[in-house]
Order: C-alpha cells, then structure tokens, then sequence
C-alpha cells in the first residue's frame, strides 16, 4: 500500500464500518414475501403457484426480439424476405448490447437465454426451472438419513465449491430519480451539517426501453429512518414504523425499492467541489458496504415463476451520493450479485479492513452462538495473473470484492412528473439538523387558520407530510378492521373509534382518499377529502401548532414516532419483529419537541456507550487471529 492511499483507505474503512452499526436480522428467517418459500425449499410447478409482479408477468409475454432493418450489403432477398443479416435479434445477443455499451443482462434476458438453453421443446423432455439461486448452506433433510448438521455432513448435502463468477445480468437496469429536487433535499442533510446521511428509496418498478427487456426502479422518495450522522459515518437505529411507512407508500402506489446513502467531504475548495474517495485506484463498494446492502436484498427477495424455489435475486437497489473524478457530486448505483447475498446468508465471508476486500471466515471462528454452525466449502475465484493468463486463485482468506456486484445506470427523466410536487416539508428524523417544526410547517401548508375557503387544490404532495399525517392516526383506514399488521389500538381516535363502531356504510379510507390525493393531484378528491370527518379532526389538531410561534426547546428525550417508547428502549437487542406489534401512534398530542442543534455527538439520546458498541460491533466481525493486520476502528472524534 503506498503513502498516497492509506489515508483514503482508512478514511473510507472507518465511513463503512459504522455504515451498519446494527447487525443486521439473520437473512432468510424473514420472509419479506409469504408467498415466497423459505431459502433454498424447492417448490413443485413454481410457474403455477408463484405470484410475481404485474410487471413481470407482462414482460414474461414479451419476446423481446430486436428488430433490424434490410442490410443493403448482404442481403439478397425482396422487401419481405428475411436472412440472417435481417432477422430480429434476441435481447439476449452480445453483439447488440456490446454495440449499445449494455454491460449485463436484463433480468428477463437472461431468463429468456436461459430458458432456450435448458428447455428444447423440440425434444419433448419436460419443462425444469431456467433460473437456479446459488445455494451454499448444508442441505437440511439430507436423503442419506444421518442427522441433522452440525451433526453429520455427506457429500449429498454438503454445499460443493464455489467458484466465484462475474454476474452477467442484473434485475433492475437503471435507476430514476422522479426529480432532481428528491436528490437535492436529500444531500441538503450533509450540507447544513457535515454529516452522512443514509435514507430508504421509494418508488416503482416499470420497464426500461433503454435495455431489451429492461426494467428500472423509479424513485419518488427517500424516507430517513433514526440514525445518528456523522461527518464519517452513519449508525441506524431501529427503524419502529417501517411498517407503517411501508403501508403508507403502498397506497401511494409505491414500494420500498432500494437504499441510498451519502459518503461526502468537501474537498475546501470554496467552491462547493468534494473529494473524489470512490475510484478504480480504491474501490467503488466497500466489503461492509456489500454484506449491508446483500442483507437488505436477502430480505427482499424477488418472486419468480422460473426459480425452482419461487424466487431469484432481488429488485432491491443501492444508490451512494459521492464525489466523482471532476469533484462533482454524482450518484453511483449498484445491486449484489446473487452470489454475495448467498454468502451472506450463508455467513461464509465478512468484511474486511481494507474496502476492496473481503474475507472468508474461518469454520472455527467462534461465533456469539456458540459452537461450529456453518460449513466454508472450498471458495475459488478467477483471474488474470500478472502473466496473463487466467488462472483459478482460492478465495481464502480473502479475495477482491469485485465479484460480489454489478453496477446500474442511473439519471433523471427529460420532463420531471413527479408523484410529490410540494416541497418544503421538513424531513423526518432530522431534529439534530434543527430542522422546522413539523406540526408548524404542516398546520402553515394546509392552511389550518385560513377559514376562506379556497378553490385550489390541497398541498398535500409530499411523502414526508403524509407520513407526519399519518403518525397522527386522525385519518380512517378502512383497512384497519381486517389489517393485521395493526394488532392493538390502545386508544382510538374519537374519530377512528366513530368509523369503526359504524355498522352502516362501508368505512371510508380517508387516508387512502390522502394518498390519492397527493399523488394524483386530482381536484374533486381534494374536495372529498376536506369534507370528511378525519380531515376536520386532523385540522383541530394541528390548530395549537397554528396559533403558537415556534418556541426553540430544550433538547429532550427524543419522542418516537409511535409515542410508546416500547421496543424503543431495546436498542439494539429488539428484533426488526418489535416493529410489526408497535402500536399505532396515540392520537391528539402535543407536538413532538425541537431539539436545539446537537452540539458534537449528534443528536440521539440513545446511551452514547450502547451507540459506540453498536459502532464497534461492526468493526467486531473481524475476530482474527492470523496474524493479518487488521486496523483497530478509528478513536471516536
Ligand atoms: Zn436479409
Ligand atoms: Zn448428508
């Protein structure tokens, strides 16, 4: 390692190491889809019982075919005619993406070459499953009848080498944000404090035209869950009303489509530059960085009909805001290969000290539960040696990350239509920013003194006011009696409790009708809205945060959004799980506090020796005792 980038590095090591200062759930006991089966459990007729995207479905009818003109050279037939120097080519066709510089595969191509490669319906054998998931854990249930790993292995279940591949296909091609104004509003985290900042992208999936068979992830939003900046790093906390924001997006029309997170230092130019950290001389994704965002993709697996297992890979996305070669801020956007999110699963690598590596772990690394629970097969990886020539290397220890992701496009749309068009409402989660108060700017955007009544429409368009109106529970959900993902109500809102014991007329979903609205951006709807119940109470209670000036408060235990403190004082320890039975948020209640401006270690109220563990704890994953270098994490500023 030379001089000139050991400091990089290790700058970058200690940005990526409190990237995920919380450990992450074991990938595979979540089951983000129930439809999906568990990891690795093979399912009979996948293509008959597995329910996958609309989207998908209808580029499964697509053929794909690339149509070409008349070659006037070679081709030696009539108008109609058709030669191999004219007939449509398929999307999967090399020379075509090489011409078009298309790096992978779509998702559905690659399904496509793989389907004409294992099925020749010609021969008459039966119809097998194109796609396979890489499985590298010791099959369950071994045939052979001894028991149960650890407690016995043969060679039928004992996962075989794994020689590792660059993925030639990925199942989102290109990410879209909606509009400039979501990546500006997002990156104005880092410029009025310094800090990292790391946010959960909404969207949609919808097909690509720039790819064959293309499918991009279009962002409307970024949601900031808890987390405590820092000006080298971010650490989550847990996230209460994932859940409830995730429901929200849905009748919005949107879904939780990837993750984003800024990794930026002003270069002191004076001129708003920023320093280049991410190149081909150092790394682009750093180890932890991968095991992070593979964990995430394992927890959003991607249903399938033409998986054995009813699911292939994910259509979750990683975005990170960094400085490029010319100083700019850009944004780089990346998916792991299924390889990587099989190893992690699998718990056969961990991050390593320098970026551009990851290790494999040894099998007698103890581990926090106890005992030897994981089988490491032989890792072998491929490259060109300094002859030349390709030659196989092991894996062990450790072997360069490249393998482990494939790189998306990413841009923004020519005319900008985004779902959310009123700006202005100050982000969640940002009372260390000194961000606006939210009931104030909310009462101010609907207007809640102006008595006129106005012929315009309502300034509801934007996903972080929904979501502040939500936690406000004044709105009826007519799904609420049948959801379960809301279990206990301790207090209803009068008006709630009103909508509920009404066993007349179906309950009318007033927050649906405020999705609609703020998306939509339909008049008539806004009228409906403002003339129901829920949007009268809502108004009554935000008529405090009208009236009053907004007074700077002492900083105070942080309010949870749910109000209940409950899994909250858990930390670390409450399972993602904790979540699904938070209770809904109490109704009427006085506006969360303001925080003053943090003064150095950010704004958590979190014990600062539980938040340093959790940093740590990252950092922790290297238990080595090899003798390699493995740096200790940086002191705290
Ligand atoms: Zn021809
Ligand atoms: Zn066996």
């Amino acid at each position: 390692m030379t001089n000139g980038h050991s400091e990089p590095k290790s700058q970058a090591f200690s940005v990526a190491s409190r990237l995920n200062g919380r450990p992450a759930p074991a990938a595979g006991v979540l089951s983000a889809d129930a439809r999906v089966p568990g990891p690795g459990e093979r399912i009979r007729n996948p293509w008959e019982v597995v329910k996958q995207s609309e989207l998908d479905d209808r580029l499964d009818k697509l053929d794909g075919k690339i149509k070409r003109k008349l070659d006037t050279k070679m081709c030696r037939h009539g108008p109609k005619g058709m030669c191999d120097y004219c007939q449509p080519l398929d999307p999967f066709n090399a020379g075509y993406l090489a011409e078009k510089k298309i790096k992978y595969l779509s998702y559905h191509s690659f399904l496509k070459k793989n389907n004409s490669e294992k099925n020749k319906p010609e021969l008459g054998a039966s119809f097998i499953p194109p796609l396979v998931e890489p499985y590298f854990r010791v099959k369950k249930d071994c045939p052979s009848g001894h028991p149960q790993w650890p407690d016995g292995i043969c060679s039928k279940c004992q996962p075989s080498a794994i020689t590792l591949q660059p993925q030639s296909f990925r199942t989102v091609d290109h990410v879209e944000f909606a509009s400039p104004a979501i990546v500006d509003g997002f990156i104005d985290a880092w410029r009025k404090s310094g800090s990292q900042r790391l946010g959960y992208l909404y969207g949609r999936y919808v097909q690509y035209d720039a790819v064959p068979l293309g499918v991009k992830a279009v962002v409307e939003a970024i949601y900031e869950p808890p987390q405590v900046d820092e000006v080298d790093g971010v650490s989550t906390n847990p996230w209460e009303n994932q859940e409830a924001i995730d429901g929200l997006a849905k009748l919005c029309g949107l879904e939780q489509v990837g993750v984003v997170w800024t990794d930026l230092l002003d270069a002191g130019a004076g001129d708003g530059s920023v320093v280049c950290k991410r190149h081909a001389d150092s790394y682009f994704l750093s180890s932890l960085e991968i095991c992070f965002s593979a964990r995430l993709q394992a927890q959003h697996p991607k249903p399938t009909k033409w998986s054995d297992t009813g699911r292939f890979g994910s259509n979750f996305v990683t975005c990170i805001i960094t400085g490029n070669e010319s100083g700019e801020i850009s944004i780089v956007a990346y998916q792991m290969s299924n390889e990587a999110v099989e190893m992690v699963r699998a718990d056969l690598i961990e991050p390593s000290a320098e970026p551009e590596t990851m290790l494999v772990r040894d099998e007698e690394d103890d581990d926090a539960r106890g005992g030897r629970t994981r089988y490491i097969p032989e890792v072998f990886y491929r490259k060109v040696n300094e002859y030349g020539a390709n030659v196989q290397e092991n894996a062990k220890p450790a072997f360069p990350v490249e393998y482990l992701f494939v790189t998306l496009t990413h841009g923004f749309p020519d005319e900008p239509k985004p779902f959310f068009r009123d700006l202005g409402f100050p982000v969640e989660n940002r009372e260390a920013l000194g961000e606006a108060d939210q009931p104030a700017a909310a009462a101010k955007l609907l207007r809640v003194n102006d008595t006129r009544t106005s012929s315009d429409g309502l300034k509801v368009s934007n996903f972080h006011l929904l979501c502040f109106i939500h936690g406000l529970s004044a709105l009826s959900k007519a799904s609420l009696s049948t959801a379960p993902e809301f279990p206990s109500l301790p207090t209803p809102h009068p008006a709630r409790a009103r909508a509920n014991t009404n066993h007349g007329p179906p309950v009318q979903d007033e927050e649906k009708l405020l999705c609609h609205v703020a998306t939509q951006h339909d008049l008539a709807d806004a009228f409906q809205l403002r003339s129901t119940p829920g949007w009268q109470t809502l108004l009554m209670i935000l008529q405090p945060a009208a009236a009053s000036k907004i007074i700077p408060t002492k900083k105070r235990p942080r309010a949870t959004a749910g109000g209940q403190g409950g899994a909250g004082g858990g930390g670390e320890s409450s399972p993602p799980a904790a979540s699904r039975s938070h209770a809904h948020p109490s109704p009427p209640r006085p506006p969360p506090p303001v925080p003053a401006i943090a003064s150095g270690d950010g704004s958590s109220d979190a014990d600062p020796d539980e938040r340093l563990a959790k940093r740590f704890a990252a950092v922790r994953l290297n238990p080595r005792h090899d003798g390699r270098d493995v740096p200790s994490p940086h002191a705290r500023p």
